[in-house]
């Protein structure tokens, strides 16, 4: 009741939700009754759960920030939302988000961007702005999103909320609205590293409706952020400053927080030790022809047909120029962009040229992090380069906005997890960043010790 009271407060101006769910007071009363007879659900049952609008849900609307999924309604759950169902969470709203999760401000969304709740003029980050905005504006505790190039990540740093992308295969993507099938991972958005954890433990482990997902069985993340907490527990811990991206160029107050977050460690006992990433330069530029080439393949199920709106020209049309129709009004002009491109790198005679090298980037991108991770234990990085821009800023420049992932993007390429936490807010305008934490491919409790110890 309290949280459907913030959003009826506040929704109008942060516009973090979709969609609120009609039934969450029922949910929770049947969660309730459950807890009544007995059932030991969890800790988190009872808990009101954001969810972003990549993820389909049976019970409130699924349109991934696009007109041409405008009201559509899954026949299932996305097993994210149907583990947190069975933990007793309640799928409160649906959050916004940009178009098909492509962008880093929300502005992208067919149905308006989102606000940022430290300063209302500002972006709340993206794509998932809504869910960020969502936990730091007191309208949901928990919330989920996910994370491509930087989507959970990057909209924590600039709401000062905590955001982690899970190790690739880590968390079940069934039921998430592919953007970049090889990139794509669902994970948290918390105010706190614990919050994190355990939403982390709810949402985790295999799944085999996702043909990547791994058969590993996990420890407790929860229980990872808790030893963090406990102090001093990071002796020992080897952080590699990556040289590549140690702020230089960067906002002068995400620096300096970055710098006090780097003594901070070491004085909980971390070692420090710099090292270099020599292919992370190229990361954008490979990032941005991977992930275009399999958006235009996973968008083509939007054809009219099968999925969604349906525009059919006036006096009728052929099959092809009703979907084209439908395509043409369907998709907004970052979607159109993206498909463009993808089209362009993945066709014959230019495939080896772009697609073709930017897959050998991403394998000298993957090779990067396993040398560092032969020093270090974790690598650290400001989680963006600047604070929460104004809305409309970078909306008619692409490629400002897609500078904004220069630290996100590695990650995802190499599929390791990475978390972003709060580490204060910038002197000069008072606005939240934060630290990037990226641990080797199925280390996601590293994050959440080291992490935890900041806060
Ligand atoms: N901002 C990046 C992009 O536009 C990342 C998006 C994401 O992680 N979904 O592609």
């Amino acid at each position: 009741r309290a949280h459907l009271d913030r959003i009826e407060a506040v929704d109008g101006e942060v516009a973090a939700f979709l969609h609120v769910s009609s039934d969450a007071l029922d949910v929770a009363a049947a969660i309730d009754e459950r807890r009544a007879a007995g059932e030991d659900l969890g800790p988190l049952a009872g808990i009101p759960l954001a969810v972003k609008d990549v993820l389909v849900t049976t019970d409130m609307p699924s349109t991934s920030g696009s007109r041409i999924l405008e009201g559509y309604m899954s026949p299932f759950d996305a097993t994210v939302v149907a583990k947190s169902r069975a933990a007793g969470l309640i799928p409160i709203g649906k959050t916004n988000m940009d178009e098909f999760a492509m962008g880093s401000s929300t502005e992208h969304s067919a149905y308006g961007p989102t606000h940022n709740p430290w300063d209302l003029d500002r972006i709340p980050g993206g794509s998932g702005g809504g869910s960020a905005a969502a936990v730091a504006a007191f309208e949901a505790p928990l919330a989920l999103g996910s994370d491509t190039g930087g989507s959970i990540r990057q909209p924590a740093h600039v709401t000062g909320t905590v955001g982690v992308k899970p190790t690739y295969g880590g968390v079940s993507r069934y039921g998430a609205i592919a953007l970049a099938s090889s990139l794509d991972q669902v994970g948290p958005v918390t105010r706190t590293v614990l919050d994190a954890g355990l939403l982390h433990d709810v949402i985790g482990g295999h799944d085999p409706f996702d043909s990547t997902s791994l058969r590993d069985e996990w420890p407790s993340m929860a229980a990872a952020a808790r030893e963090g907490a406990s102090g001093g527990s990071l002796a020992g811990l080897r952080v590699g400053v990556v040289s590549q991206l140690n702020g230089d160029g960067f906002q002068a107050g995400v620096r300096r927080r970055y710098e006090e977050a780097l003594a901070l460690l070491e004085r909980n006992g971390a070692e420090l030790v710099e090292v270099s990433a020599p292919h992370f330069e190229y990361a954008i530029a490979a990032y941005y022809l991977i992930l275009p080439a399999e958006a235009s393949s996973n968008l083509a199920k939007f054809d009219s047909v099968r999925f969604g709106m349906r525009v059919t020209p006036p006096g009728g049309g052929t099959v092809e120029q009703v979907m084209s129709a439908t395509r043409e009004a369907g998709f907004g002009p970052e979607v159109k962009r993206r498909i463009i491109l993808g089209t362009y790198a993945l066709s014959a005679g230019y495939y080896d040229a772009y697609y073709g090298s930017a897959q050998k980037v991403r394998t000298l991108i993957q090779r990067d992090f396993e040398q560092a991770f032969t020093s270090v234990d974790v690598l650290v990085s400001p989680s963006a380069p600047t604070t929460a821009f104004r809305l409309g800023e970078k909306l008619d420049d692409p490629l400002a906005m897609y500078l904004n992932d220069i630290a996100t993007i590695p990650a995802n390429l190499a599929g390791v997890p990475a978390m972003s936490v709060p580490i204060g807010l910038a002197p000069e305008d008072g606005l939240p960043v934060g630290l990037q934490i990226m641990a080797p491919l199925r280390e996601d409790a590293r994050l959440y010790r080291a992490g935890a110890a900041l806060e």
